[in-house]
């Protein structure tokens, strides 16, 4: 008991020292960029709850019986979706602040500007995406770079119409990009399970081949192309690719929190092993659930196999050099 005494005093006397040596404020996060940030606007008929890594499970399924997408399972802590723009826009603007975070948004344009307008300068990098060109013409989308908002092109994501980035429908759109000095954004990869039998029938596993980008970089040298969610499962390819062509990055987003926690942690480490820990950009695909920005995090910074510099490099200096960031902005 009196053991127990002296350790409670001790203790004690500890947390009151630790109290007196604390500074007033606390000293912020480390900065971190998140390059893949969806402003998504709320519709809250279609919002559900996520359990991260939900992918875990890929069920099979039968043409005759309606397959059904279900990321919410059976999870301790499921993510909740926001229930409102409002609602959104304020919880994302608490972690950017809270996390120190600077984030490349795209997606609807009219929550972009509001996000934009909320943050502190420069933390919302802003980027427009075409993925056909029956969504806008060439000289529409010139127009809109030019007038200096849009600092990146993103999300292209042809390979949801069975397309290949390289086709020739969208070369003139790359041009303008390579012209002004524009970093791209791709979406490569992942699919999730059952996408072509649930909302996306054109979709094509094949179309998100990394190696299906290198005539597209053949025919414009200076573009600066980010492969989203790193072509997953495609390492080989993408290892492949990054070695050709030493101007490509890619990011992690999406695949971190939805595809088996070991999986992912494997393929980071593959190509982290393969040389390319200066090329990897953490990003998450963030769509409603406020709290996803935390679970994302955790996966970096709980990495066994990464040492610190590595984590820096995935969660911020990569991105800085990518997208030629002014480092001093962020001191
Ligand atoms: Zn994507």
């Amino acid at each position: 008991m009196n053991y127990l005494k002296n350790i409670l005093a001790v203790l004690f006397l500890f947390s009151g020292l630790f109290v007196v040596a604390q500074p007033a404020k606390k000293s912020p996060h480390l900065p971190i960029i998140d390059v893949h940030v969806h402003t998504m606007k709320i519709n809250p008929n279609f919002t559900s709850e996520m359990c991260p890594w939900f992918l875990s499970n890929m069920p099979g399924g039968d043409p005759n019986e309606k397959m059904v997408f279900a990321a919410s399972g059976d999870c301790a802590n499921p993510l909740k979706p926001a229930k409102s723009d409002a609602e959104m826009q304020a919880a994302v603007m608490e972690t950017m602040e809270r996390l120190n975070m600077t984030m490349v948004a795209f997606s609807d344009a009219e929550i972009l500007h509001n996000w934009y307008n909320a943050a502190p300068k420069g933390r919302i990098i802003p980027g427009i995406g075409v993925s056909s060109s029956k969504e806008m013409t060439v000289e529409a989308f010139r127009d809109s770079l030019s007038n200096g908002f849009y600092k990146v092109m993103s999300e292209v994501a042809p390979q949801y119409q069975g397309m290949s980035p390289s086709d020739m429908s969208l070369d003139a759109y790359f041009a303008v990009a390579e012209e002004l000095n524009i970093p791209v954004g791709i979406h490569m990869g992942t699919g999730g399970n059952g996408m072509a039998n649930i909302t996306q029938p054109k979709y094509r596993a094949s179309m998100g081949n990394p190696l299906l980008l290198e005539d597209l970089l053949a025919r414009h040298p200076k573009l600066k192309i980010w492969v989203q969610h790193a072509g997953y499962p495609m390492a080989d390819e993408l290892i492949a690719l990054m070695g050709a062509n030493a101007y490509v990055y890619c990011d992690i987003s999406g695949m971190i929190w939805s595809y088996p926690l070991d999986e992912i942690h494997a393929y980071i480490k593959r190509l982290v092993q393969a040389g390319f820990g200066k090329r990897i950009m953490y990003g998450t695909d963030f769509m409603m659930w406020p709290k996803l920005f935390e679970t994302s995090i955790g996966v970096i910074e709980n990495a066994q196999y990464l040492s610190f510099d590595q984590k820096r490099d995935i969660l911020f200096n990569n991105a800085v050099r990518f997208f030629r960031l002014d480092e001093k902005q962020f001191k």
